[in-house]
């Protein structure tokens, strides 16, 4: 889609540092970090949020990147979060199904700041 960072991302039109690659997802280090690790994990279709018509094979795709990235990052025995920000009332600014993959730290319990 035009004008969306992360499609422009998924196709190697914008640089990021790419953690894990595939046909269909992509992840890559957050701009911003909010933890020691923080990883941005991208179906390269482009869907708003989990609402649009994100497919079972997509969601599939996702997951193993997921498992990828921690595993990569050290985090599969220590543990970490996913967090995919969905709209106004959650903050969502990038208008591109995203999962958040944070950890390298003790997050805390509670999931509101
Ligand atoms: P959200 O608020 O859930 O929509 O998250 C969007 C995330 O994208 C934020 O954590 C930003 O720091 C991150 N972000 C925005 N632009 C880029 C970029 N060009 N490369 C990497 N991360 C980005
Ligand atoms: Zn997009």
């Amino acid at each position: 889609m035009d004008d969306c960072i992360f499609c422009k991302i998924a196709a190697g039109e914008i640089p990021a540092k790419v953690v894990y690659e595939t046909d269909d997802v992509i992840a890559f280090e957050d701009l911003n970090p909010q933890a020691p690790v923080h990883v941005l994990v991208v179906p390269k279709k482009h869907h708003e949020h989990i609402l649009d018509d994100v497919s079972a094979e997509e969601l599939a795709s996702v997951v193993e990147a997921i498992g990828e990235v921690a595993r990569a990052k050290g985090l599969a025995d220590r543990g970490f979060r996913v967090i995919a920000n969905t709209g106004a009332d959650a903050g969502q600014t990038v208008a591109h199904l995203h999962f958040h993959v944070l950890g390298g730290t003790p997050l805390g319990e509670g999931l509101i700041p």
